[in-house]
């Protein structure tokens, strides 16, 4: 009897930084700039003339077309890609004999089909037309601003914050979950503002948090803390480590993948040293967190960045992906990934959230029953310690694991979900711990009994309106 072949076949592959030199309008980079982290910021792309300045005559007109339209009617976040990203497009290496193709439809097609840019340049053709948002979809899906503390400080677990530092990245996600408040304005979202100056909001935050000793857990985010200036996110650090409750802190950054020029900048890294060994000192655990969709985005550089960190001492590099269908779907595509982050480049693959329930996100959203299945699928090939968890993040719950699920209707796609504590804003709700909470899969993914359902009884005009109602009192609010 012939041995059949394992569904995934591991193979160790090296890291490679892709030539920038392939696209036209970098044709005269030299690695001396590339590895400026100020030349990637003011060489983002950051509109449709940026990018045919970039692709010269690679991308055919359809593209642009595509995306412009994208940028018009459906974009909830702004176009801001690094060069470190857009480098990691259509690279050499995935084509069958390393040479991309010139220019044309081939080009064209494989852009279209490419991974990263699925999410990053996301286009109009990309997203559904029949469901283009889920009816319940909402701005601040996770409603982390109802469970703000104080400005930008969301208490929903019990002994863990996320502080939102800031409300800008080096680089916009299409997905970004927190599209109501992070980025530019959008012809279709006006972005709530954060009212406080940034310095009273920081010693506010301090202050809960010295007042609070039952939160041992800070997620220093943003937006992204890599456009903080360093002194600052540095003298924050500084006050939140000499609270003696906090155990844990934790740096979110997608920079640390996206612009790691940034986080290998001396004086960065000495900062990071100083910080890690205050934190050493007072046996508090500081890890880098960072968001790494696909295994094409983890190259040299962006090892380099994440042991650069772990040199300096931090304790950990985690990474936490979202799962996107067209990005990361498949059971290869995750392990291919987790194992170019775990063995290479020395981050531990941590989690993978289901897309959340915001605007216009369901062509990327997978069904929870797709999720179990790429969990089951990827079980026993990472070590226990680097095998990610899939979770799905349930509005007024928070994570849980895809096969926590208490039931599940799948015609329907809905799943109901429990959980274990009180989130800040349920101090005084008997039913909290008892109540099932919802989370819906995308429509299109449902039999068509559950597709009929949601037809007959969803008045899709009320639906695009309840989303153009929560944007306004977005506006509101910003409005002060
Ligand atoms: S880096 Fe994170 S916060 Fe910033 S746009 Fe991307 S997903 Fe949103």
């Amino acid at each position: 009897m012939s041995a059949l072949e394992q569904p995934y076949v591991y193979a160790r592959r090296q890291l490679v930084e892709p030539d920038w030199t392939r696209f036209p309008g970098w044709r005269d980079i030299t690695p001396g700039q590339w590895a400026d982290a100020q030349w990637q910021r003011v060489s983002c792309v950051k509109n449709v003339a940026q990018l045919r300045a970039l692709m010269g005559d690679l991308l055919e007109e359809r593209f642009y077309a595509d995306l412009e339209r994208d940028q018009q009617e459906r974009a909830t976040m702004s176009m801001l890609v690094t060069p470190q990203m857009m480098n990691t497009m259509v690279p050499e290496s995935v084509w069958p004999d390393g040479r991309m193709p010139r220019a044309g439809a081939a080009f064209t097609d494989a852009f279209y089909a490419d991974p990263v840019r699925a999410y990053m340049l996301p286009v109009f053709s990309d997203r559904r037309t029949d469901w283009p948002s889920h009816p319940f979809a909402t701005r601040d899906s996770l409603h982390e601003h109802d469970m703000w503390a104080v400005e930008g400080l969301t208490h929903r677990y019990p002994t863990k914050v996320l502080a939102e530092m800031l409300p800008t990245c080096p680089q916009y996600c299409g997905h970004c979950t927190r599209m109501d408040l992070v980025g530019n304005s959008t012809p279709q979202v006006l972005k709530l503002k954060l009212q406080g100056k940034p310095v009273d909001r920081y010693a506010a935050m301090l202050d809960y948090l010295q007042r609070t000793p039952g939160v041992r857990d800070v997620v220093v985010s943003g937006g992204d803390v890599a456009n903080m200036p360093w002194k600052n996110l540095e003298a924050f650090l500084d006050r939140l480590l000499e609270i003696d409750t906090i155990r844990d802190v934790r740096l979110a950054t997608k920079a640390l993948m996206g612009l790691p020029q940034h986080w290998l900048q001396p004086d960065v890294v000495e900062g990071v040293g100083r910080v890690a060994a205050t934190a050493r000192s007072r046996g508090v655990s500081l890890a880098i967190h960072t968001h790494v969709n696909n295994a094409q985005s983890v190259t040299p550089l962006v090892a380099d960045a994440a042991r650069a960190m772990l040199d300096a001492g931090v304790r950990d590099v985690r990474n936490q992906g979202v799962l996107m269908r067209g990005v990361n779907d498949s059971p290869a595509a995750l392990l291919d990934l987790c194992f170019a982050l775990q063995d290479e480049a020395s981050i531990t693959p941590y989690y993978f959230y289901m897309c959340d329930m915001i605007p216009f996100s369901e062509h990327w959203r997978l069904s929870l029953r797709e999720a179990q299945h790429l969990q089951h699928a990827i079980m026993g090939y990472l070590p226990g310690f680097a095998t990610p968890r899939i979770v799905c993040d349930v509005p007024f719950v928070g994570k849980r694991w895809v096969h926590q699920v208490e039931s599940y209707d799948t015609e329907k796609g809905m799943s109901f979900w429990r959980k274990n504590y009180r989130t800040s804003i349920e101090a005084g709700d008997e039913q909290a711990l008892s109540r099932e909470y919802v989370y819906y899969d995308p429509i299109y993914t449902l039999p068509e009994p559950g597709q009929r359902w949601w037809r007959e009884n969803t008045d899709v005009d009320a639906a695009h309106a309840a989303a153009l109602v929560s944007a306004e009192s977005s506006r509101v609010a910003s409005l002060g």
